[in-house]
């Protein structure tokens, strides 16, 4: 007993250096610096942003130091205590970035730790040259971000300084900005259906009576065959923020009855998800029939839900495993790494040949995810299914600073699974350009 004992520890002591088995020979010295500026080298394509028009934010008053706070920080202000009542005095009064400093302080020495604050501070730091956020920077790193605005900054910082080929947009297009952006679209008012006024409401928008389920159907049809017109890439489902991701197939008659009961009531007729979920269902796979006829390929919020209060079990992507064998030839790709869904994320990709890996957002949210996942997925699933940039972001300061944490993650995975023998010093490198840039461009048809 005690001969087996020591010989468990003396094997685990000889192999406890390596992670994994062997499979290339060591490589050659210098490996790390050399993968690292491959990948500073590579173009990028961001796969999904929410940026704001620049010539509109000119003329807005959120153009100062608050502009990198205002989205993903400031769900870690309201997470550390900071009252909700607090956003009209931040966003719609017309006061000094001091004074608002002055509100968020308490707040952000809650939360500085966070890697949606770090994001801040990086891209404040290697933009601005200012190296930290406090009562006395906010006043000159708003002037700074005033002063950069009135050049052409935006486009500077997404090609010059991020190395962007193509850009992801979500729905609100960016006059004038056209030459390397691309665009997806919702259609969350035909999906998330649960009341009179909405049906009301799409009818009046399109100006075109809505009286049956087919007139329905129908409205959702011209807005997306618009929406092919102008060339978007993909269909974007956000339904997690509202509901869970489980869709049943329904018959026809059974989401007409719910219909019929919606809009034979009174204007505020509002019903339960529970009674909707028949119509919101059978309008899902409607969506899906149309990006089949369409070929475009349909991507999916999986995960953290942005903002306070959400339900994370909605977002879970096993509960979209029927789905995806119901339509095979749909490629599907799962926003945000899932995350904390990881490990589900990729059971799902290695078993469906039309799931694919998107981290947009990972990065910020954890880098530490991120990274472990990243080391799996490389490990069970098709290289040529992960793509691995996207900022989720509205202002292009935010986007680098993610960029810069994105790269570094990168670089470390791949140099560890090269110092490993998991993979040559070239594999790793046709990797990084894979997930940084092809597969992006082959998912989403870029040209
Ligand atoms: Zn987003």
């Amino acid at each position: 007993m005690k001969l087996q004992i020591s010989f468990l520890i003396l094997f685990s002591v000889t192999f406890s250096g390596r992670a994994q088995q062997q499979i290339r020979s060591s490589p050659a010295f210098g490996y790390e610096r050399r993968i690292e500026n491959y990948i500073d080298s590579l173009r990028i394509v961001d796969t999904h942003e929410h940026l704001f028009d620049p010539d509109q934010l000119i003329k807005t008053n959120i153009l100062d130091f608050m502009l990198l706070i205002h989205q993903q920080s400031y769900e870690d202000l309201i997470s550390s205590g900071m009252p909700d009542s607090l956003f009209n005095s931040l966003f719609n009064e017309p006061l000094t970035p001091t004074n608002k400093w002055k509100i968020i302080e308490p707040y952000w020495r809650n939360s500085f730790n966070t890697s949606f604050n770090r994001v801040v501070l990086l891209a404040i730091e290697n933009l601005y040259k200012i190296t930290d956020l406090n009562e006395s920077t906010v006043g000159p790193l708003s002037e700074k971000i005033k002063m950069a605005y009135s050049t052409d900054w935006f486009n500077r910082i997404l090609r010059d300084s991020c190395r962007i080929d193509y850009l992801i947009q979500e729905d609100d297009y960016l006059t004038g900005k056209d030459d390397f952006f691309r665009y997806t679209k919702k259609f969350s008012p035909w999906l998330s259906v649960r009341s009179k006024y909405r049906i009301d409401s799409l009818a009046v928008m399109q100006i075109d009576p809505i009286y049956t389920l087919e007139d329905f159907v129908k409205s959702m049809r011209v807005v997306l065959e618009d929406a092919v017109k102008n060339g978007i890439v993909a269909i974007k489902i956000n339904i997690a923020y509202k509901r869970p991701l489980s869709f049943d197939k329904v018959e026809t008659e059974t989401a007409r009855k719910v219909f019929r009961s919606l809009v034979n009531g009174n204007e505020d007729h509002v019903i339960s998800y529970r009674d909707a979920k028949p119509l919101q269902d059978y309008m899902f796979y409607q969506l899906l029939d149309l990006a089949g006829k369409y070929k475009l390929p349909v991507a999916i919020h999986t995960g953290l839900q942005a903002g306070g209060g959400n339900i994370i079990g909605n977002s879970n992507p096993a509960l979209l495993a029927n789905v995806f064998t119901e339509y095979p030839d749909i490629n599907f790709t799962l926003y945000h790494g899932s995350y904390p869904f990881g490990g589900e994320l990729s059971t799902l990709a290695k078993n469906f040949k039309n799931v694919f890996i998107d981290m947009n957002w990972a990065f910020a949210i954890s880098p530490t995810y991120s990274e472990r996942y990243l080391n799996e997925w490389l490990e069970t699933v098709p290289a040529s299914k992960i793509m691995a940039f996207g900022g989720d972001y509205r202002c292009v300061e935010n986007i680098y600073g993610e960029l810069i944490i994105a790269k570094q993650i990168i670089s470390n995975v791949l140099i560890s699974k090269v110092r490993d023998g998991y993979l040559s010093e070239s594999e790793a490198k046709t990797v990084a350009k894979m997930i940084l840039h092809d597969n992006a461009v082959k998912f989403y048809n870029l040209h």
